[in-house]
């Protein structure tokens, strides 16, 4: 990269970031004040779950550590003037099936919120010249297997019928705090297919895609969705399998705009419901009185009293330090000391005259979505690299994104954002800290592998780049705890029931008028809403409501 792409990248670095700001007022006025609610981090659970508390008429306050809300869901001008990057995420699929946005039921719409679903839905590039492109249209997708195998595009369509008989088992289990409603196990009790579900999601997604499909490319393009989570060989990851066919019918939406718009949007309705978000404000104690957690304490001294509850997104490795240790109980502790970080990722984002063109017959395509990929053992090698701490530059499995060819508002007429997510290792031989001497090496040895992929993107085509290792992940924000994107691993063991913990997986803390949202609970990280929309049901639960009535509720 030249000395003037770095001078114009140091220069970007400063600007603004886009996402909502709280209003003056809403500063002025809350310091005095107590809230009924106080909730400890602006991310989209927290916000989508103090949406529908300040819906029910609670009085409730927001304080977010960081100079924006959004946590995980913000969009910045990280690069240069106009061009609009997704800090975190950027896709907002799962949240799609969450009754908030499915049913409508804050009406975001009139707060900015709007989705566009591309097409093609992604495309992963292999180095001997092979590609699959997914389209909306099974039809198409179908025909893209079936150029390297037949058996293995009617293997993609009778998936496609699996999954569709039970989907809406999965999303009733993850839109619906633990213990609330049947459990999985018992829904598929009762349902035609459940045995065969049974074995299924007992199985790696590796044995049941390996058992589906004869041809690598297809067998690799099965794999990608699920590289930045679980490992391919684990047992009972095998939900994982149907991760690339459960988009066939989703797609992968994003929001105009950038990811952010989704929690700017959340924060406008609380604002108009009478809530008030102040920034900056570090959450660095719990104060609890007579055994009941009764506000909280910020690094700049101030308080905030909360009369029913604190609600807290903040991680839990960090939330067990916010108040005496005999309060938690050991059970909740055990449960802290044993949770497990997941993988990782080191991401650069690019400002670029040019969209990512990949070669294919007859010409060039520019998905949204797109992937390299070396074959299907590359990716099974994968949870080893991370598990002897070893960083890949020669043949990296990245995920990419190109919002702006599907929405030209992210960046100056005719230029483009470009992600390139490359999946390395918070831990290193010589530390984490390692990451700031290498991390600008290890971008440059992603993009090198990416343009044998897509040649056209040259050194003249970028205008400036910013680059985020997994350490920058976690500075950015303390929930992603050691680089995890999704606050931790989603394998069995902290997943349903365990999520953060055994007995503790229903928002309500071991601390009377503490409850905890986001990743770190049940259904876990990515934009869902889900822990946000359930940590809601619950506490209404609690003060002798329900959400149901909050949502009917007209204002
Ligand atoms: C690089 C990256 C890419 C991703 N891409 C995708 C994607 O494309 N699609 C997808 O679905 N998911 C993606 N994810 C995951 C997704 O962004 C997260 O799982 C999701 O944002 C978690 O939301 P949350 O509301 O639980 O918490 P967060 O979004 O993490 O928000 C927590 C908030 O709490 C604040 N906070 C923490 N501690 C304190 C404290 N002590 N005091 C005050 N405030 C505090 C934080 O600053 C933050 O704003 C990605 C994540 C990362 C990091």
């Amino acid at each position: 990269m030249s000395e003037i792409t770095r001078r114009d990248f140091v220069k970007g670095a400063s600007l603004a970031p886009l996402a909502f700001r709280p209003s003056v007022l809403a500063q002025q006025t809350a310091q005095p004040d107590r809230f009924d609610i106080v909730v400890a981090g602006a991310g989209h659970n927290s916000l989508a779950a103090t949406a529908y508390l300040a819906k029910a008429g609670y009085r409730c306050l927001v304080l977010e550590g960081r100079p924006i809300v959004g946590g995980g869901a913000k969009t910045a001008e990280l690069t240069l003037r106009g061009f609009k990057h997704d800090t975190c995420s950027s896709t907002h699929i799962f949240i799609q099936a969450n009754p908030m946005l499915r049913n409508n039921e804050l009406n975001l719409g009139d707060y900015g919120l709007e989705y566009i679903n591309p097409d093609p839905i992604y495309h992963t590039a292999f180095p001997d010249g092979g590609y699959i492109t997914q389209w909306r249209d099974l039809d198409r997708t179908c025909a893209e297997f079936a150029k390297f195998s037949k058996k293995d595009a009617l293997a993609f369509r009778r998936m496609y019928n699996e999954f569709q008989a039970v989907e809406s088992l999965f999303n009733a289990v993850s839109f619906a705090p633990v213990g609330f409603g049947k459990s999985l196990n018992d829904r598929l009790a009762e349902h035609p297919k459940g045995k065969f579900w049974q074995r299924r999601l007992a199985m790696s997604y590796w044995d049941i895609l390996r058992d589906n499909f004869e041809d690598d490319h297809c067998r690799a393009f099965m794999l990608l969705s699920p590289w930045g989570h679980q490992a391919p060989q684990n047992p009972m990851t095998g939900r994982a399998a149907y991760q690339v066919i459960s988009q066939q019918s989703t797609g992968r939406p994003i929001p105009k705009g950038g990811s952010g718009k989704l929690t700017e949007a959340l924060a406008h309705f609380i604002e108009a419901h009478g809530g008030v978000i102040l920034t900056n404000k570090s959450v660095h104690r719990l104060i609890v009185e007579n055994g009941k957690c009764a506000g909280v304490e910020c690094t700049d001294g101030s308080s905030y009293r909360a009369d029913k509850a604190v609600l807290s997104t903040i991680h839990i490795k960090q939330l067990v330090d916010m108040a005496p240790r005999e309060l938690w109980g050991q059970d909740f502790i055990d449960g802290v000391d044993t949770w497990q970080g997941e993988t990782t990722e080191c991401n650069a984002s690019y400002a670029t005259t040019e969209p990512l063109r990949f070669p294919v017959e007859g010409g060039t395509l520019t998905p949204v979505h797109s992937s390299v990929l070396a074959n299907s053992a590359r990716a099974l090698r994968f949870a080893y690299d991370y598990a002897r701490s070893a960083v890949n530059m020669e043949d990296p499995p990245l995920s990419l994104i190109c919002a702006t060819v599907a929405d030209p508002t992210r960046a100056p007429a005719g230029m483009h954002t470009i992600k390139v997510i490359g999946y390395q290792p918070y831990d290193l031989k010589e530390g984490p800290q390692h990451w700031d001497a290498i991390k600008e090496q290890v971008a440059e040895s992603q993009l090198k592998y990416l343009r044998r992929f897509t040649p056209s993107l040259s050194d003249d085509k970028i205008l400036a780049r910013i680059v985020e290792s997994p350490l920058d992940i976690e500075r950015m924000n303390p929930h992603n705890w050691h680089g995890s994107c999704h606050a931790g691993s989603a394998d069995p063991a902290q997943s349903g029931a365990m999520r953060p913990m055994p007995g503790w997986a229903q928002h309500r803390m071991p601390i009377p008028g503490l409850y905890q949202t986001g990743g770190t609970t049940h259904p876990g990280g990515s934009i869902t809403g889900a822990p946000g929309r359930n940590a809601a049901t619950v506490m209404l639960k609690d003060f002798g409501t329900s959400i149901d009535e909050v949502v009917q509720k007209k204002t």
